[in-house]
């Protein structure tokens, strides 16, 4: 039957035991595949609206392992943190990051980036001054640096994220609430933390034009968050109806496969140039 077919096609699940190994060798290779070049940082554009000008971009890093192929960072990051090393992931992002505002300061662009940050960075509290040294090393205006949190991260253990969170703030960087949402944090609690923007989940956005309550949720923080003073973004924006109905609301930015999927940095320099010379 049909059905026992389909069980079949599922058989390649691996099992706990494969799925344990290969988290072994995935954290045990992580840093060297960083030396190797496996691992790079592609860009996805974020565009103001209703005009769709260029703001920035977000860095996803991306690793192509050798025996894996293409991996997902959904199933290497989580690894990479557990095993302690998502400061080594970080930095690696972030320099890329920095080198690539500089090179577009250089070209006479302020294109700014935006980089996501897990929650250990946030117990480290020599992350600001490393972000200070690093900025100052590139001379980039922290401006045009974005550091994305999960909602998770801030709330996992805010009285030890403050202080971190305001000295990164003081450096002048812009400071994202990620997957807003999907957490338990609510917008006034938002209020007690120095952030500048809120990022709708990508969830609420795929469903808005068919699901109601989505409407309603991603309408709300469109209007609390802009009461609040936050810049607002909406990630996973696929359609057009979705975009042109963000723009209605007042949604101030949008991100999403259909103004750009995340690209490498060479495809990106070419998706900038045909916008800018059309
Ligand atoms: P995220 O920060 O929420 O990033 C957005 C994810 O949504 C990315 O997946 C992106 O490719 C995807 N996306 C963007 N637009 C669309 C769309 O229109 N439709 C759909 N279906 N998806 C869209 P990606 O690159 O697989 O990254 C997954 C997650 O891995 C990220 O979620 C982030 O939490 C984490 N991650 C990625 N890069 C880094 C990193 O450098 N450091 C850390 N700590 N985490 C990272
Ligand atoms: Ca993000
Ligand atoms: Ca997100
Ligand atoms: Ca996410």
């Amino acid at each position: 039957s049909a059905r026992a077919s389909g069980e079949k096609a599922k058989s390649y699940v691996p099992s706990m035991g494969q799925i344990f190994l290969r988290r072994f060798q995935l954290v045990t290779q992580f840093r060297q595949s960083l030396e190797d070049g496996q691992v790079s940082v592609h860009y996805q554009p974020k565009v103001a609206l209703p005009r769709r000008e260029v703001l920035g971009v977000e860095a996803l890093v991306r690793w192509v392992h050798p025996e894996f192929g293409r991996l997902a960072p959904d199933e290497f990051v989580p690894a990479v943190e557990a095993a302690g090393l998502v400061d080594v992931l970080t930095d690696f992002v972030l320099d890329k990051a920095l080198a690539r505002i500089r090179k577009w300061l250089d070209q006479g662009l302020r294109i700014g980036v935006a980089v996501n940050l897990s929650v250990r960075s946030l117990n480290n509290e020599h992350f600001p001054d490393q972000v200070q040294a690093s900025l100052e090393r590139y001379g980039v205006p922290a401006e045009l640096l974005t550091l994305e949190l999960g909602e998770s991260v801030v709330m996992a253990d805010p009285a030890r994220a403050l202080p971190v969170l305001r000295a990164l703030h003081t450096l002048g960087v812009v400071l994202a609430v990620d997957d807003f949402g999907t957490g338990y944090s609510s917008l006034a609690y938002l209020r007690q933390l120095p952030v500048d923007e809120v990022k709708i989940d990508k969830s609420f956005v795929f469903g808005m034009g068919s699901d109601l309550g989505d409407l309603a949720v991603v309408r709300s923080i469109v209007e609390l968050g802009h009461s609040l003073g936050l810049v607002v973004v909406a990630e996973g924006v696929e359609e057009d109806a979705a975009r042109d109905q963000l723009a209605e609301m007042g949604c101030d930015v949008a991100q999403g496969y259909l103004i750009s999927r995340p690209l490498s940095e060479e495809r990106l320099e070419a998706w900038l140039q045909a916008r800018t010379t059309r």
